[in-house]
């Protein structure tokens, strides 16, 4: 059998793509990234409840899920839930799970409350930067703040990702990232970003993340995050 020029180079095209093909493959295997999503309270722990009884506990868990979900279609990406019912999980037993994993990132999801009924938007914790910075720089001395260090710029990173995302849903109303003690965080020297996704206080934004719509618009904005952090 002759064969054309273009079909040598077609067969030639074909092997090449063959051999390299279980290359990708393993390339996707070898590199998953655990992220951890803490829907935050539950079971007895309500968190804060509105006045049209809906609590808190039930919205996290609704995006998280909402989240888990998004971010399955990713094949390098492994999503651990630290409650993935209405269940009482203490922050000790969270903890624990999350050191034990020992993921990439952990996303701890809450929804504020205010004072007022006015206060709207998102806003992003992680344990105070400039208090570490001081500790980093001592043990920078010692030769062992690298890690903390990436830890720390990860979580700066990824929030940048977060607020990037939410501010389509959230527009101009995103407070921004606030320096504050994270107890689900404190010490695992791992990135851990602690989301508040608009206010349970004030009516309208409690009835938009209500809504199954925004859960999932939300978790969209979150998943992308995330795929964008890796
Ligand atoms: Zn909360």
């Amino acid at each position: 059998m002759m064969l054309s020029r273009s079909q040598k180079y077609i067969m030639v095209l074909f092997s090449v793509l063959m051999m390299c093909f279980p290359v990708v493959l393993l390339h996707a295997q070898t590199v998953k990234h655990v992220v951890v999503i803490d829907p935050a309270h539950g079971g007895e722990d309500t968190g804060v409840v509105g006045v049209d009884k809906i609590a808190e506990k039930d919205l996290t868990l609704a995006i998280a899920q909402a989240l888990k979900k998004e971010l399955a279609q990713n094949a390098n990406l492994e999503v651990v839930l630290t409650r993935d019912s209405d269940k009482t999980v203490s922050l000790a037993e969270r903890r624990k799970n999350i050191l034990k994993i020992q993921p990439a990132i952990v996303l701890s999801l809450h929804i504020n409350a205010g004072f007022g009924k006015t206060s709207s938007g998102f806003e992003m914790y992680y344990p105070g930067f400039q208090e570490k910075d001081e500790s980093l720089k001592k043990k920078t001395r010692k030769g062992d703040a690298g890690d903390e260090k990436k830890y720390l710029s990860d979580t700066v990173r990824l929030s940048r990702l977060v607020q990037k995302n939410l501010d389509g849903l959230f527009p101009r109303k995103g407070r921004g990232l606030r320096e504050a003690d994270v107890p689900l965080g404190e010490d695992l020297a791992l990135p851990v970003l602690t989301v508040e996704m608009g206010f349970a206080t004030n009516p309208e934004e409690k009835k938009k993340l209500e809504s199954g719509k925004i859960q999932k618009d939300i978790a969209r904005a979150l998943a992308k995050s995330i795929k964008s952090f890796f």
